[in-house]
């Protein structure tokens, strides 16, 4: 096997040896016809000789006389595709896991509308901090506010970098140097290391833990407070749920006890969503339109979750608040970018117009199971020709992802892939590592593509990558 090993590494070409081929090739004739290109076609030579190098000590199966006939064909092709698209670190990858709101590759889609919006901002100068009647300077949040305000029902709206920096906001104006009071059942860490504990903390307010994970009372509530109390603070348990013997206080007796002491009410909403996912039989889970009525003084929420926006952080409540946390000296450190501001104009506006169900993220959530079955099926069929796998359609659940409805299973199906020679394990790592990156679901002996997260062509390219296994 080492033998083996070193004859194929022996095999590939030297650098100067492949530039050379490729004078011959007339493919090749548009790179090689700049001197100034020849840094670059090096570079992209030594490239795909090291990616070959390293399918050789990850095993090809193929005979020797086998790998030497079928290696120049090999290094043009991958040749071709790393000239003519090169690699930025940050690309595409085909998410076939089922997740909607897959934390790792970039949480929620764009919708196209939103997407233009952003490309088109981004290559003209705009009226981000211009107020045009007066030609005076204007403020960036004007752009999102009264969408905001409309579609929520609250009097005030801004928006930060992220939730997590909106909620440090909210504590670092409203409770540094004095106490919040949250319950126990409420002290949510949410992935990527954001715990309710530390935002506090790293806002400057302390933290004053009440009730008991499964039950915390109004009582409990109102004995913890005291002259140093700044907030109120409830958190949405996002990505977790507590039942059986349980009691949490609602939002609206919350906003009661702040009114009776004077104290402010904040909700950290998590995933905020305008649907409450009743039309697709989801659990129902609270809409930031009944978080505002219900009379909190201030709601924050992400704007890459259940939104389906850009990553952002929106603050919604009343009016005297959002000043206060805008002369936040923090509030530049925290600020939104102006493509992320188009970004949510744009997501917020299909909302406005009544389009939010075509808003990726609620589109992937509500697909009939026939959808999924006929996605799942195109892909059987791509795959049919493939003597080096075995491929069954199956029934499965896919998840929202995102921390949103932590318990809900999604109905789905999918097209079930298993290897006839090495392991699902190996496969999993040859589809991750393709040119462009393929995630699945491992269930036991077989690979799982759910149609559920799938893009248009999307099912060629896996039918491609799959050519080449074994
Ligand atoms: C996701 C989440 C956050 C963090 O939001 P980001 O926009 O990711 O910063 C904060 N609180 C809760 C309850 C969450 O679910």
């Amino acid at each position: 096997m080492e033998e083996e090993k070193q004859r194929r590494l022996r095999a590939l070409p030297a650098v100067h040896e492949v530039l050379a081929q490729l004078e011959t090739e007339a493919e090749f004739s548009p790179f090689l016809a700049n001197k100034r290109d020849l840094p670059r076609l090096t570079h992209c030579v030594r490239q795909v000789l090291q990616k070959a190098r390293e399918n050789v000590y990850r095993n090809i199966s193929s005979s020797f006389a086998d790998y030497e006939s079928a290696l120049w064909p090999w290094l043009k092709k991958e040749l071709l595709q790393v000239l003519m698209f090169p690699e930025t670190s940050l690309r595409r990858v085909i998410n076939a896991t089922g997740v909607v709101l897959h934390t790792n590759c970039g949480r929620a889609l764009l919708a196209p509308e939103a997407a233009r919006h952003v490309a088109a901002q981004a290559e003209r100068y705009s009226n981000l901090e211009l107020n045009i009647e007066t030609g005076e300077r204007g403020s960036r949040y004007v752009h999102v506010e009264q969408l905001l305000c409309q579609l929520t029902g609250a009097e005030a709206a801004m928006v930060v970098n992220n939730n997590a920096a909106a909620v440090l906001l909210m504590m670092n104006t409203f409770a540094l140097g004095k106490e919040v009071i949250v319950s126990r059942g409420e002290l949510v860490e949410v992935g990527g290391s954001f715990r309710i504990p530390e935002v506090l903390k790293a806002g400057g307010a302390q933290l004053v833990e009440v009730g008991s994970t499964n039950k915390t009372w109004y009582k409990d509530y109102e004995a913890a407070i005291n002259s140093e109390t700044a907030l109120l603070l409830k958190v949405h348990t996002s990505n977790y749920r507590i039942e059986g013997f349980t009691h949490a206080v609602s939002g609206a007796e919350l906003v009661e006890l702040g009114k009776k002491y004077g104290i402010p009410v904040l909700e950290d909403l998590g995933s905020g969503s305008f649907f409450d996912g009743a039309s697709l039989g989801f659990p129902p889970e609270p809409t930031i339109q009944q978080s505002v009525k219900s009379g909190l003084d201030l709601v924050s929420f992400s704007g890459d979750k259940l939104l389906g926006g850009p990553q952002a952080g929106i603050i919604v409540g009343r009016r005297n608040y959002l000043e206060r946390l805008r002369a936040n000296q923090l509030t530049r450190a925290l600020r939104i970018d102006k493509l992320t501001l188009a970004a949510l104009e744009g997501t917020l506006r299909m909302y406005q117009n009544g389009d939010g169900e075509s808003i990726p993220v609620w589109r992937m959530l509500s697909y009939s199971l026939d959808h999924l079955k006929s996605a799942a099926e195109k892909l059987k069929a791509a795959l049919e020709s493939n003597t080096a796998i075995a491929v069954e359609l199956k029934e499965d659940a896919s998840q929202v992802g995102g921390g949103a409805w932590p318990t809900v299973n999604l109905p789905t199906w999918v097209c079930a892939v298993r290897p006839k020679q090495g392991s699902v394990l190996e496969l999993e790592k040859f589809l991750r590592r393709g040119s462009v990156a393929i995630l699945s679901r491992i269930q036991k002996d077989w690979i799982l593509f759910d149609g559920r997260t799938l893009l248009a062509g999307d099912i060629e390219d896996i039918a491609q990558r799959l050519q080449d296994w074994k």
